[in-house]
């Protein structure tokens, strides 16, 4: 694209890591768990990123999941593009927060009011202060391998960058910050006493690559919770509206008291939110005592970009999403299978994981086996030379988008079929 040697990606990474810490301003772009320089993206569209040397890539990271109708879809830029107009921040409420408010209480039984926030890190902060205030009591509970932002509290035995890095958590979190925490197994109901404010789930985890709940999971979480006055929350910065159009609680058939939300709803723009009835979400200033705020939150142009996005998330959509999904599973899956590669793609709803085992993981320690047994980094790389993008790290989800159609599937399959057959014999092979 360019001949200029400076927007080289490797020119680009040098000059990146003097400037910001390890070249990015989040960790897993690093490339570090699979070695190598990242790219660099210059734009995007649809199915496809493309880097400033040029190359194309089909892409399954998407932004680790805003991008669900795929990138620069012309209704997102369109909506982004005409707020932007209007003016990006006012300080003072709009019609678009309603509209967006309504939207996604009108698409999950139980919950009744949101709050915006920027992130879903400040989403899942905020909703543990909530729980914690309106419960009066201090203790949470996590899960090991779920992610749930960067928050200090809940940064223990977290997945994702924290778990490619090889840390139980953080240096600079004080032991005072994590004492109220307590990390349980995935897909073990843990014992619950009188002091849990809050027990936090990913309903699906996808952040250890993809572990689904087993069944009964979520379901004996709802009941240990209401057996000792505990709220649960659901943290569907990731599943909410992917699954369908309730998200995961309506996809298992558990309602738990807090939902969070981030990713989907901004359609790439920064975005967060927490809801609840409007018994607990009352807890909230300026009707309650626990008090959350933001100078950006809920600002138009994210405002914007995820009522676009609602807009195009009907029954045909999620219909699409699960197919497309199914397609790449199934490719995937025989195309490891006749290199003779073991792996295992495990699947919920559009949602997909990979790893190089024979079975799919149940909990984090499983994952973990599984995710740094040397067979991703490989696989990856081969995957990235054939012009696929998946994420740099083995403890991410696989995206597929709306705009992936059969074509780029069966690019995929092919590239993994070729980039498997290379990993059992060899480059030369
Ligand atoms: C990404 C993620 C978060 C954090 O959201 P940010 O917008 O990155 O702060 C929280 N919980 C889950 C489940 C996530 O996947």
């Amino acid at each position: 694209m360019s001949s200029d040697q400076s927007l080289t990606n490797e020119a680009l990474f040098e000059r990146a890591q003097r400037v910001i810490p390890g070249g990015v301003n989040s960790p897993v772009r690093a490339f570090r768990s699979v070695g190598g320089t990242p790219y660099f993206v210059a734009e995007a569209s649809g199915p496809f990123t493309y880097d400033v040397e040029g190359r194309r890539y089909i892409d399954y990271v998407q932004s680790y999941g805003p991008g669900i109708c795929g990138h620069a879809h012309p209704a997102v830029v369109e909506a982004v593009r005409r707020a932007a107009g209007r003016g990006t921040s006012y300080g003072a409420p709009t019609r678009d927060e309603v509209l967006m408010a309504e939207e996604m209480c009108a698409r999950v039984a139980g919950l009744e009011m949101v709050r915006l926030t920027n992130s879903g890190t400040e989403a899942v902060m905020s909703a543990v202060r909530l729980a914690r205030g309106v419960t009066g009591r201090p203790t949470v509970v996590k899960f090991a391998g779920c992610y749930h932002g960067h928050s200090d509290s809940l940064l223990v035995a977290g997945g994702s960058g924290v778990a490619q890095q090889g840390l139980a958590g953080s240096e600079g979190v004080t032991a005072g910050a994590v004492a109220d925490t307590i990390v349980a197994p995935y897909n073990v109901v843990p014992e619950l006493d009188e002091t849990v404010a809050v027990v936090c789930v990913e309903p699906v985890a996808a952040n250890m690559g993809l572990v689904a709940p087993e069944p009964g999971f979520l379901q004996g979480l709802r009941d240990a919770c209401d057996a000792v006055g505990a709220l649960l929350l659901f943290d569907e910065v990731i599943t909410g509206f992917r699954l369908c159009r309730g998200g995961a609680a309506e996809w298992f058939g558990v309602r738990p008291d807090i939902w969070c939300f981030g990713k989907v709803i901004g359609g790439g723009l920064p975005v967060g939110a927490f809801g609840a009835s409007t018994e607990i979400m009352s807890g909230l200033a300026p009707l309650g005592g626990v008090y959350q705020a933001g100078t950006l939150s809920g600002n138009p142009l994210a405002t914007a970009a995820g009522l676009a996005v609602l807009g195009l998330l009907d029954d045909d959509a999620y219909v699409r999403l699960e197919s497309t999904a199914a397609a790449l599973q199934e490719g995937l899956e025989s195309a490891f299978a006749s290199a003779g590669v073991t792996a295992v793609v495990p699947r919920v709803g559009p949602l997909l994981g990979l790893f190089f085992t024979e079975d799919a993981p149940r909990d984090f320690d499983e994952a973990r086996k599984a995710a740094d047994n040397g067979r991703y980094p490989p696989f990856f790389h081969g995957m990235l030379r054939r012009g696929v993008a998946f994420a740099p790290g083995a403890y991410e989800a696989i995206f597929p988008s709306l705009a992936h159609t059969d074509a780029e599937i069966e690019a995929t399959v092919a590239a993994a079929a070729a980039t498997a057959s290379e990993m059992e014999r060899g480059p030369e092979g």
